[in-house]
């Protein structure tokens, strides 16, 4: 399974993903042998497996699950009753079938959603999971990935880009079609010196793009810092997308993968890059599949055409481990390690993958780059609205009408994109409130409806927009109840690596669910320590959800006192 070649020691999770695809679990004995194998302790090796959601290590006398059916707990499926079908598939089909509850899926926009071994079920229902379940589905060891849903630009609209520009990606799929639309060209003029990595690295600043994965720091900037860094230097590209509510780098990816491969090159190109690495999350089989296709294609290309030669590009795999979406937690885990987050400084840009200068990047800050070195940072400044500059790609669920990827400009209130974007609020639903960046980034009630959405105009407000993942809800909807769900994930998500987040996300979780008045006192307590003594984001940021609801929805959890 793990073949006959010298197996390097950042290829563990990689060969944990073999040995558990074909069997549906990791069994001691054969981890021992990988151990040898590996030339590694086997605390080295269970310490990693039993890190990962993922991952399910059994005594050699134990039995895999036949089937692990997982149904997604998180934010919008539990608006969409993904709870209830949980309890109902866990009474109709245990113990044949193994139901877990599991995180966001990244599948939000057709919630509630179900897994069934690695196929997708989307809207799911009791009959149709059953139905598949029959079926046998999902059930074999490798199971089938699903393949990717089409892009279907209907469910876009009305996604008018609002200077009347033309569609930025038709739904090409395959490289044919996206030289056919100049692809590759800006690559292969900035191979060929025909475009100076000055010029474009000065379109890249001019543009004002930042991280799309959360953080905002300046794209241009950072190209920039890992540029003077001592070579060799890598490339890192975070595709883990784990935030619940999020799902707009999958959305991009199964449509337009060689996009986001030609921005990966421009960037190796310009800050001088030797490898990139691009960490896929376990969720994303159909994207995997388009991604592995893309590279074939794109190597083909490469050996076909005189433009030289390709940087190594190697694909790795998450393992179901939502803090792998912080920087150094998922150095860590290309590294083949427990996904724990760094002490910083060193920074990832002086000191990164394998200890060498990293560029690391959001899947979605890469797949801009194309559209800006050619159109030029005017083209990308010319959009935004209510003073900011831009254009954000929000991933937007729950209450509305027609919920998905809406590309709009920076700074657009959430009222403009209900109305504008997603054709109002669902039936029968008025807006109560939302999340304007996932789980971490808080809440805010529908009177803040006119806040832009951007980096920097919320903090105002306590909340962040993060990787823009919109999550609006109702009057049908307990501000409360998307509080201790997204605190309930951070406990289960939580690395364990600092009392503060371990402890602190656990206690808090428990506090939030007991019935009556919140115990504001102590959830006080609780989140200034985490917030100050968390070693990461996670940590960090998880008491923003308590802030939010004590100051914006106190008739929920009674007086806050001085909470405010
Ligand atoms: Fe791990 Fe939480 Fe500490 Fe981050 S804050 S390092 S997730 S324990």
């Amino acid at each position: 399974l793990i073949g006959d070649g010298p197996h390097a020691r950042d290829e563990l999770i990689e060969h944990l993903h073999r040995l558990n695809d074909s069997q549906g679990a990791l069994f001691k004995g054969q981890l021992a042998a990988l151990a040898a194998e590996m030339r590694l302790s086997m605390a080295e090796v269970i310490e990693v497996a039993s890190f990962y959601h993922h991952f399910q290590v059994l005594d050699d006398d134990e039995a895999a699950p036949a089937l692990t059916l997982r149904v997604c707990d998180s934010l919008s499926c539990a608006m969409a009753g993904g709870r209830e079908l949980l309890a109902r598939l866990g009474e109709a089909l245990s113990p044949q079938v193994q139901v877990v509850a599991t995180p966001c899926v990244g599948r939000c926009e057709q919630a509630p959603v179900a897994v069934l071994g690695q196929r997708p079920l989307l809207r799911a229902t009791l009959p149709a999971v059953l139905q598949q379940v029959a079926q046998g589905d999902g059930a074999s060891h490798p199971p089938a990935a699903q393949a990717p849903q089409a892009y279907d630009p209907a469910a876009q609209a009305p996604c008018a880009l609002t200077r009347g520009d033309e569609p930025l990606s038709p739904p090409w799929t395959g490289l044919a079609a996206y030289r056919a639309q100049g692809g590759y060209a800006l690559w292969r003029a900035v191979v060929a010196g025909q475009k100076s990595a000055e010029e474009v690295l000065s379109e890249m600043e001019a543009s004002g793009l930042r991280g799309l994965g959360g953080a905002g720091f300046p794209a241009g900037r950072k190209w920039r810092i890992v540029r003077e860094q001592p070579a060799p230097r890598l490339m890192a590209v975070n595709i883990d997308e784990g935030e619940p509510g999020t799902f707009k780098d999958r959305s991009y990816l199964e449509r337009d993968p060689h996009r986001f491969l030609e921005g990966a090159l421009v960037a190796a190109q310009v800050v001088g890059v030797s490898a990139i690495y691009i960490y896929l999350r376990d969720e994303y089989h159909g994207a995997r599949a388009v991604l592995q296709q893309a590279l074939a294609e794109l190597q083909d290309f490469a050996n076909e055409s005189s433009v030289g030669a390709l940087p190594p590009i190697i694909l790795r795999r998450g393992a179901g481990a939502y803090v792998c979406g912080e920087e150094s937690a998922m150095i860590e885990s290309i590294e083949g390690k427990r996904g724990e987050p760094r002490l910083r400084p060193p920074y990832i840009a002086q000191r990164g993958l394998f200890g060498r200068p990293t560029l690391e990047h959001n899947f979605e800050t890469l797949y801009w780059v194309r559209d800006i070195a050619q159109r030029g940072a005017a083209w990308f400044t010319g959009f935004g609205r209510h003073g900011r500059v831009g254009l954000r790609s929000f991933s937007v669920s729950g209450r509305v009408r027609q919920p998905g990827v809406k590309l709009a400009p920076a700074g657009i209130t959430l009222r403009e994109l209900v109305e504008e974007y997603c054709g109002g609020m669902a039936e029968g639903h008025t807006l109560y409130g939302y999340l304007p960046g996932g789980a971490s980034g808080g809440l805010l009630p529908a009177r803040l409806a006119d806040v832009p959405l951007d980096f920097d105009t919320l903090q105002p407000h306590g909340c962040f927009i993060g990787s823009a993942a919109v999550v609006v809800f109702s009057q049908a909807d307990s501000a409360r109840a998307l509080a201790h769900n997204a605190m309930q994930f951070f406990a289960h998500e939580s690395c364990g690596q600092c009392t503060p987040c371990r402890v602190g996300t656990d206690k808090a979780a428990h506090l939030m669910g007991l019935p009556g008045t919140w115990d504001h006192p102590t959830l006080n307590d609780l989140s200034t320590v985490m917030m100050d003594a968390s070693i990461c984001g996670l940590g960090q940021a998880a008491p923003n959800v308590i802030r939010c609801v004590q100051r914006y929805f106190p008739e929920e959890v009674g007086n806050p006192g001085d909470a405010s």
